[in-house]
C-alpha cells in the first residue's frame, strides 16, 4: 500500500534517529575546538531523508572536497558541534552527527566554513544548529517526571494508547516536550519529533503543544518515533544505517488517521514553520 509522500514526511527527520555510532577515521584529537559563530537564514531547501549514497559519505565528501586529506570524525559531543585541529600535518575535522541530516546547502556550508571560516557559511551552519537546538538542549540530562505534560497535550496517555494498539505494549521510552529556543531568521525546516536510541527518549517539538493543534498530528509524530523505538538501529548488508526502511514505512502507514494527519501537516506547514516560542500559533 503506497502512501503519498507528504511534505511533512519529507521534512520530518530526527537528529538522533538511528543512534550515535557512526565514525570515520577515529583518532584521539587534541587542539582547541572552533565553535561556529552567529545565526541567520537558511537556504530554501528542505532536508532530504536517507537515500543512498549514505549520508555519512555525502557529508565526508562535501568536507574532503574542500579540505583534501582531512580526516573527518563524527561526534555526539553536545557542546562542540564543529571543530578542527591539526596534528602532524593532518587536519582533523570533528562534526556533530546532526549534520548527517543536513540538506546539501548546509553540508556545503559546513565544508566551506571549515575551509575558510567565512561568515555567510557560518550563518547557514548556525541557523541549522539553532533549528535543532531544542533537541540538543538537555539531551544528556534526565527528563523531569512531568516532561510529558504539555500546555495542551499530555503525551503519556497518547503513548499508552498507541503502545497498546500498535505495539502490544512493548515499547518503552522516556517522553517529553522539547523546549524551543528563540530562532532568528527564517525557518525552512522543522523536526517534529526525535528518538534518541541511547537514552530511549522521545522528544516532541513544542510547536505541536499549541491550542489549535489537534491530538491526531501529535499522535502521528509520536507513533513515528515509537516505531524507531520498536525497530531500534538497523543496518543494511553494506553496513549503512537504515532509518526509514520499507518495513518501517509499511508499519507507519498502518496508523489510523495517517492520511488525515499528513494532510493536516501539509496544510499547516507554513504556519508551523513561522511559529516562534512564546507566541500563539496561528493556523491559516
Ligand atoms: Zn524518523
Amino acid at each position: 500500500m503506497a502512501r503519498r509522500e507528504s511534505r511533512w514526511s519529507r521534512l520530518q527527520m530526527s537528529l538522533f534517529e538511528g543512534g550515535f555510532t557512526s565514525s570515520l577515521s577515529p583518532l584521539q584529537a587534541q587542539g582547541s575546538p572552533v565553535p561556529a559563530p552567529v545565526p541567520a537564514a537558511m537556504p530554501p531547501e528542505a532536508a532530504s531523508p536517507d537515500r543512498a549514497p549514505s549520508r555519512t559519505r555525502l557529508l565526508v565528501d562535501a568536507i574532503t572536497v574542500r579540505l583534501p586529506g582531512a580526516r573527518v570524525q563524527l561526534t555526539d559531543n553536545k557542546t562542540v558541534l564543529l571543530s578542527q585541529s591539526e596534528r602532524d600535518g593532518v587536519r582533523l575535522v570533528r562534526v556533530h552527527q546532526m549534520f548527517l541530516d543536513a540538506p546539501t546547502p548546509v553540508r556545503v556550508a559546513v565544508a566551506s566554513f571549515l575551509a575558510k571560516g567565512d561568515r555567510p557559511s557560518g550563518r547557514v551552519v548556525d541557523a541549522f544548529i539553532e533549528e535543532r537546538g531544542h533537541l540538543l538542549a538537555g539531551a544528556g540530562r534526565a527528563l523531569k517526571d512531568d516532561a510529558h505534560v504539555g500546555a495542551v497535550h499530555d503525551l503519556l496517555p497518547m503513548f499508552h494508547a498507541i503502545n497498546r494498539r500498535y505495539f502490544g505494549d512493548s515499547v518503552s521510552a522516556e517522553l517529553g516536550w522539547g523546549r524551543a529556543k528563540a530562532l532568528r531568521g527564517r525557518r525552512t525546516s522543522i523536526t517534529f519529533g526525535s528518538w534518541d536510541q541511547r537514552s530511549r527518549r522521545i522528544v516532541i517539538h513544542p510547536v505541536l503543544d499549541q491550542g489549535p493543534v489537534p491530538a491526531l498530528p501529535v499522535a502521528r509524530v509520536l507513533h513515528h518515533e515509537m516505531l524507531h523505538a520498536h525497530h531500534g538501529e538497523r543496518r543494511d548488508r553494506r553496513g549503512r544505517r537504515v532509518v526509514h526502511g520499507a518495513a518501517f514505512k509499511a508499519e507507519e502507514a498502518r496508523f489510523e488517521g495517517a492520511h488525515e494527519a499528513d494532510a493536516w501537516f501539509d496544510l499547516h506547514l507554513e504556519a508551523l514553520l513561522r511559529w516562534r516560542p512564546g507566541s500563539a500559533l496561528r493556523l491559516t
